[in-house]
């Protein structure tokens, strides 16, 4: 081993990358657009790092190996991928004439190439942060094709920082990989870890060599269900450990598992030769007694800091669950349960919420200090004694605050009774919809939003700056509308959007007409890549003034004749993509959204909306890691997008739209939504989910997609109805429905509009077969 230095009694898990102006967006976004070079992108990735240890040190994380090194250019799992040569075969030979994935190969895998898809992305556990999915096949070859992740080590060592270079575990990583194209039907990636450790184990060496005194092995699988059976998982990390664990003038190992308890697998890691393991204690429990015993003469890093929200912490809490591990007899170090990549970075910088307000609120920054202050308290309790009783004092006036409970939301939740989560039975419905739309059958729709030209985004940043009244945005945002319309009547769709152009974001546009909520101003968090989203914050019982939508739900209506869809955001979509209240159940905070929304349909129905799309593109991210929590969440999820619904008459027909093709396991659930029509993402699967739909006998309106919009790729007419043939050999055409796969909103014109007229004219080629 290298040095023998011990854990810092301080430290994260990761911090925020993107910068605290989003400097790497626009470094890798200019490298892309060739506005840079690769030395300059170099240039300004140095300079983000060497800012964030510069920062963490000032706030107090001194120690060796206290600053993670969680840089990444634009993705963790990639990194691993280009560090041990994971290449799908599909992309031919990316590396370099010295063997090496550098920079162009790395954002080649991220992006795709005319010919190659990119990486498929999905979320990282119950984030809202997407990872590229490694494809790994019997075929797949493993070398150290990058160093990376020790030149950004040498880089800052060189610079007086010894950071805690991180890399995600190889159990993780071949956990979170999918069977590449070449693989056979029943290949796992798990059974290539013997061909994997040697690279790892190679790197570890590296990493020694160059003066690491520790490494972050990032290991979430081991606290989320898999289908691979646990004594597999379990022998896996064992002989990973084993293996890295022998790896020669190695670091000292953390092992971390964010996002929950470990449970099986903490005797597993508490058997291997690793020098200390990271325990998620904030969502995670304490392990009891006689799991802590297991972990004599190992460090415990205590994730006792959420880093997946941004409340402050009770330090009070922490402070006494911390204190149970130190009377375990454990050496105990104080962490955040997850990497604080997933808040944004500086409360302070939010100068326009209220000082009360932002007094409630931890962001990345300001989880090193409650970290600093929970490892004090370790060491002399009366040294952080007013600390922990100030954020007592905080918690307790939160919860009496002005706005974090209303009476009269409450009074609402309380009569709710089992009729407000019901409608009619849907064959009463379907027939009073029937006659109240008159629709063809196979009718065709859009998701809801149109391209989001320069021009909409350019109108709203002046309003916003006060370049231009609200009148005049308004009368832009109308116009945009108008030609939006009237180029869905040119293409002859059946029912109609209004385009979304006044939403700068489905949800935050919600957040900001609804009270209970504030949006910040630079709460940037990274979702993947260069991408960024600003969570909105639900902090209070949420009402509604007045309507939201229902003015421009009706000035697009009275543009046609043709149904006009009325647009809305789900409860558990504005809960997934915002940061929620922690004092009352989730289901609770759905139910006051959904309670908003209902009266918003109302008001719509009011207006002489026929139909009305309630989004839920986030029903599955919020599914719990482990299987015996789930059933509860779909409980609960369903129950408030019921909620929001139920109200509706018969004839009014309600949609929802969910974003991905995995179906089987939350079919149940989409069921249970009890949606007249359900428009789901299926074009890049070809049509999978219909195996799914009639296998489960799905009965109400369903919109398989059958345009990918994620890429400015038309799909030609011959295209669209050989999906649709192969749909209507598995739903019955009376239910179909024919979409794209999602909004257009990321689109351009010149695509969407071809793609969108050679949609209808498949639609009308077999719906003539039909008859
Ligand atoms: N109605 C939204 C849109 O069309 C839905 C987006 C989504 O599913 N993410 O943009
Ligand atoms: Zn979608």
């Amino acid at each position: 081993m290298s040095k023998n230095t011990a854990f810092p009694s301080a430290s994260l898990l990761g911090y925020p990358r993107i910068g605290r102006r989003r400097e790497l967006k626009k470094a890798i976004e200019g490298f892309w657009a060739n506005k840079i070079d690769a030395t300059e992108l170099d240039a300004a990735a140095k300079e983000i790092q060497l800012g964030t240890a510069r920062r963490l040190t000032e706030l107090g994380l001194n120690e060796a190996a206290a600053i993670p090194g969680t840089f990444s250019y634009y993705d963790q799992v990639l990194d691993a991928i280009t560090h041990i040569g994971a290449v799908p075969a599909r992309f031919g030979e990316l590396r370099n004439a010295d063997g090496q994935l550098d920079i162009n190969a790395y954002f080649t895998l991220a992006r795709g190439t005319v010919e190659q898809q990119p990486l498929e992305m999905t979320k990282w556990f119950d984030t809202n942060y997407h990872y590229l999915v490694p494809e790994i096949g019997p075929e797949t070859t493993f070398s150290l094709t990058s160093t990376r992740v020790v030149e950004q080590f040498e880089y800052a060592l060189a610079n007086g920082f010894e950071t805690r270079p991180y890399l995600v575990g190889p159990v993780t990583f071949l956990l979170l990989s999918k069977a590449s194209d070449e693989a056979p039907a029943d290949f796992n990636p798990l059974s290539r870890l013997e061909e994997v450790l040697p690279v790892y184990a190679e790197l570890l060496s590296r990493l020694g060599a160059a003066g690491a005194s520790w490494i972050q092995l990032d290991e979430p699988a081991l606290v989320a269900d898999q289908d691979v059976p646990v004594a597999e998982i379990q022998a896996a990390v064992a002989r990973s450990y084993e293996v890295l664990g022998a790896a020669a003038g190695r670091p000292q190992i953390l092992v971390s598992t964010p996002f929950g308890a470990l449970s099986e697998l903490l005797p597993t890691l508490a058997g291997a030769p690793i020098e200390a393991l990271h325990i998620d204690a904030f969502k995670g429990a304490v392990p009891s007694a006689e799991e802590l015993a297991l972990l004599a003469g190992k460090t415990v890093v205590a994730g006792v800091v959420d880093g997946h929200n941004i409340w402050i912490n009770d330090l009070a809490e922490s402070a006494a669950r911390l204190d149970i591990l130190k009377a375990a007899g454990l050496a105990v170090t104080v962490s955040t349960s997850t990497s604080t990549q997933h808040v944004p970075q500086d409360v302070t910088e939010e100068t326009q919420l209220s000082e009360e307000l932002r007094s409630w609120l931890a962001f990345a920054d300001q989880k090193v200090t409650e970290v600093v202050t929970l490892a004090a308290h370790l060491v002399d309790p009366a040294s952080s004694a007013v600390a922990i009783c100030e954020a007592s004092a905080v918690i307790a006036s939160r919860a009496v605050a002005a706005g974090v409970k209303r009476p009269e939301v409450r009074a609402r939740l309380a009569a709710l009774t089992p009729a407000d989560f019901n409608r009619s039975n849907f064959a009463i419905r379907e027939a009073a919809q029937d006659e109240a739309l008159a629709l063809p059958p196979l009718p065709t729709t859009t998701i809801g939003s149109f391209p989001q030209t320069g021009e909409i985004r350019s109108a709203r940043a002046r309003a916003n700056k006060g370049a231009i009244t609200a009148d005049e945005y308004t009368t832009l945002m109308k116009e945009e509308i108008k030609r939006v319309v009237e180029l869905q009547e040119e293409l002859d769709f059946d029912v109609l959007v209004h385009g979304e152009p006044e939403r700068n974001d489905m949800v935050q546009y919600f957040a900001e007409n609804l009270e209970g909520f504030n949006v910040t101003v630079h709460g940037w968090v990274q979702s993947y890549g260069s991408r960024c989203t600003r969570p909105s914050i639900l902090w209070g019982d949420v009402t509604r003034e007045k309507a939201i939508t229902v003015e421009w739900a009706e000035y697009a209506q009275s543009l046609t004749n043709k149904p006009m869809k009325g647009m809305l955001t789900g409860p558990v979509t504005i809960l997934a993509w915002s940061f929620v209240r922690d004092d009352q159940p989730l289901g609770d905070t759905a139910n006051q959204v959904g309670l908003a929304l209902r009266d918003e349909i109302a008001d719509l129905e009011a207006a002489g909306i026929k139909i009305i799309q309630v989004d839920e593109p986030a029903l599955r991210e919020l599914l719990p890691l482990r299987r015996a929590d789930q059933p509860a969440y779909l409980d609960w999820s369903v129950n408030s997008f019921r909620l929001s619904t139920a109200g509706a008459a018969d004839a009014t027909q309600i949609h929802t739209h969910l974003c991905y093709s995995e179906f089987g396991v939350i079919i149940d659930a989409i069921d249970g939504l009890d949606a007249d029509v359900t428009s789901i993402e299926a074009a890049r699967s070809r049509m999978e989910v219909v195996n799914d739909l009639e296998n489960h006998g799905f009965g109400r309106g369903v919109g398989p997609g059958v345009y990918d919009i994620h890429s400015p790729r038309v799909p030609g007419a011959a295209e669209v109805s050989e999906l649709l043939g192969t749909a209507v050999k598995h739903v019955p055409a009376r239910q179909l429905w024919v979409n794209p796969d999602c909004g257009l909103k990321t689109r351009g014109y010149a695509e969407t509009e071809e793609s969108l007229r050679n949609l209808v004219q498949a639609t009308k080629e077999v719906r003539a077969q039909l008859v």
